[in-house]
């Protein structure tokens, strides 16, 4: 599960990490100035995508405010706006931690250079170094060393401690603090946080609430730019499916298993998840229903036709418990069901770009 900035933030700060000062804005309130707004969006490259920007007067703020809402960043619509303390920035640093596979580890990483263009930098120019609870006092100096900040070598140990605590602690699988701002009155600041949690670590987490908790733990996004939305039952059934849509030259955005469990309010809920992709353009069901009834997947299908504005075409192919009740329902409300995938698909080509 990867949290908005303005989440991560909030676990940094409960952590003692120094992060700046924010609030998540709606239009009509008015925060001091000045301040860095920031759209708030599940991924990075905000900054070189417009998403970043200051503001010194009021209208400056309205501006800005007006200009963010209608920014995408990866295909990515703002979740929110928020609004943070502007700080002096004397230098942009980077520093990470997360978990090596192969070593099964957490790995600590830095670069003297970060900020927007971190991707420019190889990769054996980072700093990279195993860290355990054991082995965190000389680390500091070492990384305030490479990070040529050598006067906050006690700030950078204080630091990276509190990091790894809050790593630990949240189950975290990624920690990424780009910039690290060392300020003109040589504060080291959190400045960006992107915080990624294992989603198996759910269960021992029940304060866990945030905006990406809401999309169910088998949907997958794929491709956010792309033109088929995929909903079926049974992960092999679903990936049967996206494999299938793949093939005749579509591109599938999502992958999801509705699961055996799956009711009305759970399949409403995928398509809620699905309005969120820009480009979607076919929506194709893929039902063989045992445990899950096709009868509750036709009554979501019939309230998101009567609820959800510009919802996309919808190909169903549904078969199984309930069949008859679920057909019924959708001739009702003259919703076609479609005799096999392979119609779907040919359907969905129709009307979504290849
Ligand atoms: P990202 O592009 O999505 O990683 O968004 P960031 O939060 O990292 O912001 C991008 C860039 O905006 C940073 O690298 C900084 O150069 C700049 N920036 C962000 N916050 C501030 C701030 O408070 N003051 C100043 N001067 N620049 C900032
Ligand atoms: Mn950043």
């Amino acid at each position: 599960m990867k949290l908005l900035e303005y989440e991560a933030k909030k676990i940094l700060r409960d952590c003692q990490v120094a992060t700046p000062d924010g609030v998540v804005v709606n239009t009509e309130d008015e925060p001091s100035l000045p301040r860095v707004l920031k759209v708030q969006v599940p991924i990075g490259g905000r900054g070189k995508a417009g998403g970043v920007i200051v503001v010194r007067t009021n209208d400056e703020y309205n501006a800005a405010f007006t200009k963010l809402q209608s920014v995408t960043v990866g295909g990515f619509t703002p979740s929110c706006i928020y609004a943070e303390e502007l700080l002096e920035v004397e230098r942009e640093l980077y520093l990470s931690l997360v978990i090596n596979r192969e070593s099964s580890q957490i790995e600590l990483v830095a670069h003297p250079d970060g900020g927007v263009d971190i991707e420019s930098h190889t990769p054996d120019s980072f700093y990279r170094q195993s860290i355990n609870g054991d082995n965190l006092d000389n680390i500091g100096q070492t990384v305030a060393d490479y990070l040529n900040i050598n006067p906050q070598a006690f700030i950078v140990t204080d630091m990276i401690e509190k990091l790894y605590r809050c790593f630990v602690k949240n189950d975290a699988t990624l920690l990424e603090i780009n910039p690290l701002v060392l300020t003109k009155s040589g504060e080291l600041v959190a400045a960006d946080c992107k915080l990624e949690l294992d989603d198996a670590a759910n269960f021992r987490h029940p304060e866990w609430d945030f905006e990406a908790k809401s999309r169910s733990a088998n949907f997958v996004t794929l491709n956010n730019q792309g033109t088929v939305a995929t909903i079926a039952n049974g992960a092999g059934l679903a990936m049967a499916t996206v494999d299938a849509t793949k093939d005749t030259g579509l591109e599938p955005a999502n992958f999801l298993d509705i699961g055996g469990g799956a009711n009305e309010a759970s399949v409403t809920r995928a398509f809620e998840e699905i309005m969120h992709y820009p480009n979607v353009a076919a929506i194709i069901i893929n039902i063989f229903a045992g445990i899950t009834k096709c009868d509750e997947v036709a009554r979501a299908v019939i309230a998101a036709k009567k609820n959800i504005d510009a919802l996309p075409a919808l190909f169903i192919r549904l078969d199984g418990t309930n069949y008859e009740q679920a057909a019924q329902l959708l001739e009702d409300e003259q919703i076609a069901v479609l005799a096999t995938l392979a119609e779907c698909i040919a359907a969905a080509k129709k009307v979504a770009t290849v």
